[in-house]
């Protein structure tokens, strides 16, 4: 072995610390690197999180339109804008809002009355309430041209022949369940109601029954509505078809001439004008009674001036204003009333032939 010459070992002095610094310096690189990483990976992680998640992908059609994409047009923005940008108030605007405090309150509508309303009582069984103002009017029908009156038969009770009242009296006011004379007026082969008077009622009863009455409506056609020509034929003083001057007269469509008073508006119109006499040829079938109990309604049909206005229409019970009918035990046979509403209505040719 050779050895070392003392410059040589001076010079492997000098070297052998550099190498182990540089031996050293190799093995810290890396974690330094490392550690440089982690960082850049942190700082990395923080503005990913900071930023907005891309949106999911949905469906082919989410993919082709983002949720904003499917907004209508003007939606959010042109709302935004119109709330940016309200419309410039006119001077007429404001003008009027400067005088509105100075001006009248208008004055309130008259109200349309008579005619009907839309909170009556539900009619049972049908859809329209008791005087309702959407019922539909019945169609007119013309009637012939004639004022031929029909003969009572044979068999019939004639309760006025166009001469006196006899069969006929009001309800005593002073005495009840008395009667007394009849005070409507009787002329020129007619009877007419009279004003502040009363119902006329039969002294006779009856149960079911065939009737015959004509009647007339005041030739000058005053008032309107149910305010003209009113009058009515009452069974038993309970059960009325109405008696009205329908012509060219609107009013709720159950309170026409021919009605069921409340219940059942005529078929149709057949009324001819104010002046002219009108007949009634009626059906009436009592309602009948088990004690409390009602074990068979009543029947009604009407023929006005010879057209079919009711078909045996089955009564609700009794008749009344505002009332949907309401049936209350009654005995086999009453009176026939004729109604004193107000109006000059007059009758002639009245009979009546029972069908019990
Ligand atoms: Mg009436």
């Amino acid at each position: 072995m050779r050895c070392l010459r003392p410059l040589q070992i001076l010079a492997l002095l000098l070297i052998l610390p550099a190498f182990g610094a540089a031996a050293q310096e190799d093995a810290a690189e890396p974690a330094a690197a490392q550690e440089e990483k982690t960082e850049d990976l942190k700082s990395e992680i923080s503005d990913a999180k900071s930023e907005k998640p891309e949106p999911e992908p949905k469906s082919d059609a989410g993919d082709k339109s983002k949720p904003e994409d499917l907004k209508p047009e003007g939606s959010d923005s042109n709302s935004e804008k119109q709330e940016a940008e309200p419309k410039p108030k006119s001077d007429a605007g404001d003008k009027k809002a400067a005088d509105a405090p100075e001006e009248s309150k208008p004055a309130e509508p008259a109200r349309i009355s008579g005619i009907g309303s839309t909170d009556g009582p539900q009619l049972p069984g049908q859809p329209w309430r008791v005087h309702d103002l959407f019922r539909p009017q019945p169609r007119v029908v013309t009637p012939a041209d004639t004022e031929l009156t029909v003969p009572p038969p044979s068999d019939a009770l004639v309760l006025f022949d166009g001469t006196d009242l006899a069969l006929w009296g009001h309800r005593d006011r002073e005495e009840p369940g008395m009667f007394v004379e009849p005070q409507w007026k009787v002329e020129n082969g007619y009877f007419q109601a009279s004003r502040g008077h009363g119902d006329l009622y039969t002294l006779d009863s009856f149960g079911s029954v065939q009737l015959h009455l004509e009647w007339a409506a005041p030739e000058e056609a005053k008032g309107r509505s149910q305010g003209r020509g009113n009058s009515g034929v009452k069974f038993l003083g309970l059960y009325e078809v109405q008696i009205l001057d329908s012509y060219n007269n609107r009013t709720y469509a159950d309170g026409h001439a021919g009605a069921i008073y409340g219940q059942y508006p005529p078929a149709v119109n057949a009324s001819r004008p104010p002046g002219k006499w009108q007949s009634y040829d009626i059906i009436f079938e009592i309602p009948k009674f088990d004690g409390d109990e009602l074990v068979r309604p009543g029947f009604i049909t009407v023929l006005h001036n010879g057209v079919l206005v009711q078909h045996r229409r089955e009564l609700a019970g009794v008749t009344g204003m505002k009332s949907p009918g309401k049936y209350s035990p009654h005995p086999p046979a009453g009176p026939i009333m004729l109604q004193d509403h107000g109006n000059p209505v007059r009758f002639r040719n009245v009979w009546v032939r029972s069908l019990d």
